[in-house]
């Protein structure tokens, strides 16, 4: 054996771009390849409601651009990995509002946020910062197509909405027992009208992103897919 069959080349690292539709499970996707790959998973979404708690909190008026320029110079972001859990959470000024920002009062106002320049030119800066390193997992609504148009491997996720309402009222009536269906389905279906319609970075699926449509997918297939689709960028 030659001297060089010891010398290994380190592995490639890539960024993964997850996008899609409200409650597609993007973010559970994008967790669990992050662990697999040992990358790091950024939920940009939390970042967007993060800021829109920040605007309830300080009662900032969306339609006052010097009052939103300087909340957001105000507002200092950063993930955090839980110790016990292991995923990262969100940190807004020295606090950890990960549990906070799913309120529903804060998915209410989000997409009223997230469609200001200044929002997403604050959000997405930090988020193009964080991507340099490489070997990072992101999802959103934007990224394949703003945040990191080159990604080496971009997915758009989809699912039926009665699935994803479903999923979502599951989730939510777990810790508030009293939330209806109804009151699921027209939150869903508001934010992915603001969300597509919006004139700054709508959400739409990039050119050369695969479609994945989970609406008939166990999680174990989804992830077994997605992780295929990520090796074979790497290797390649
Ligand atoms: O991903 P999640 O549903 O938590 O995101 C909350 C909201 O944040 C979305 O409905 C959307 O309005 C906004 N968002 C965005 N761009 C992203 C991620 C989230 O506009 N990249």
């Amino acid at each position: 054996m030659t001297k060089d069959a010891f010398i290994s080349t380190p592995m490639k690292k890539i960024n993964i771009a997850i996008d899609g539709w409200s409650s597609c499970g993007k973010s559970t996707l994008a967790r669990q390849l992050a662990k697999a790959l040992n990358y790091i998973f950024i939920d940009s979404g939390a970042m967007y409601r993060a800021i829109a708690l920040y605007f309830i909190q300080n009662q900032i008026a969306l339609n006052d651009a010097v009052a939103v320029d300087n909340a957001l110079g105000n507002i200092s972001l950063s993930f955090q990995k839980d110790p016990q859990s292991g995923s990262n959470e969100i940190w807004m000024n020295g606090h950890n509002v990960e549990r906070l920002i799913r309120e529903m009062d804060v998915a209410a106002k989000v997409s009223d946020v997230a469609a200001l320049k200044a929002v997403r030119e604050f959000a997405v800066a930090q988020q193009q910062m964080i991507g340099r390193q490489k070997g990072i997992v992101m999802d959103g609504r934007d990224i394949g197509t703003t945040v990191f148009p080159t990604a080496e491997l971009k997915i758009f996720m989809t699912a039926r909405p009665a699935v994803r309402v479903e999923r979502r009222f599951r989730e939510l009536r777990a810790k508030h027992p009293e939330i209806t269906m109804e009151e699921v389905k027209a939150n869903l279906e508001s934010r992915d009208l603001m969300d597509s319609t919006r004139e700054v970075s709508p959400l739409r699926k990039a050119e050369d992103a695969i479609v994945l449509d989970n609406s008939e997918l166990s999680p174990e297939q989804q992830f077994a897919l997605a992780l295929a689709w990520a090796n074979e960028k790497i290797n390649s």
